[in-house]
């Protein structure tokens, strides 16, 4: 089962998407995390990358389409997967379209996290990543039992760069833009189901669990 995750920066798909793919056979594949990725290796493409990402800006269309073109035709794609932060564009959503078609395959669902502005940057300044295992927590409302320090890896816990207020505006407004009209484009297809992401993530994962089974 092909599974796409829209939401605004923030709405917790990337919590969400970890959770479903450990209970699932579906790995998660994030563009945020391959980029950011690339940018940690210094590779020609992370810096290309970063100068989009430091800025809220979205990173060109070519470059993600060809990541998850790549990475959807890895054996562990073949049971399904999760689509956390892709498409983010009609191009990049029309592309997906055409490429899983050439191999027989197609979405079966997408999931709408929906939730307002503040409560976003709420979470996106106050979040801190764990610079070892990816994992997530915020200042005030899941800390670490250590300050600075992953409860799960002991890795350092940081800020993402794009994690300020300014860049965050900008993300929120580029989501408006750019991403909003797939709900549309999902929602003529028939795959679009809303989430209430207000909610605790055990409660958020418990909804989606129940509402991909009308999809499957
Ligand atoms: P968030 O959902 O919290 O904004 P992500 O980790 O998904 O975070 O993405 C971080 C940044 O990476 C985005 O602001 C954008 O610059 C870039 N990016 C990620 N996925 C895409 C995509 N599909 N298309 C274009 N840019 C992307
Ligand atoms: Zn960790």
């Amino acid at each position: 089962m092909i599974t796409v995750f829209l939401g605004p920066p923030g709405s917790g798909k990337g919590t969400q998407a970890k959770r479903l793919s450990s209970i699932r056979n579906w790995p998660q594949l994030s563009t945020g995390d391959m980029l950011r990725q690339a940018i940690s290796d210094g590779s020609e493409l992370g810096k290309r990358a970063n100068e989009f990402i430091s800025v809220g800006a979205l990173v060109p269309d070519d470059v993600v389409i060809g990541l998850i073109r790549e990475r959807i035709k890895a054996d562990d794609c073949r049971q399904g997967f999760i689509l956390d932060g892709f498409p983010r564009t009609l191009k990049q959503a029309e592309e997906l379209d055409q490429m899983l078609s050439r191999q027989g395959r197609r979405i079966s669902a997408a999931a709408l996290f929906e939730i307002e502005d503040a409560e976003l940057v709420r979470r996106l300044s106050g979040r801190r990543t764990c610079s070892g295992c990816g994992a997530m927590f915020h200042v005030e409302s899941l800390r670490p039992r250590v300050d600075g320090v992953c409860d799960q890896c002991g890795g350092k816990l940081i800020q993402r760069a794009d994690d300020n207020e300014t860049v965050i505006r900008k993300r929120l407004e580029v989501y408006s833009n750019q991403t909003l009209p797939l709900v549309q484009f999902y929602r003529a297809q028939n795959k679009l189901f809303p989430v209430d992401a207000r909610r605790s993530p055990e409660i958020v994962l418990g909804d989606l669990t129940q509402q991909l089974k009308a999809f499957a």
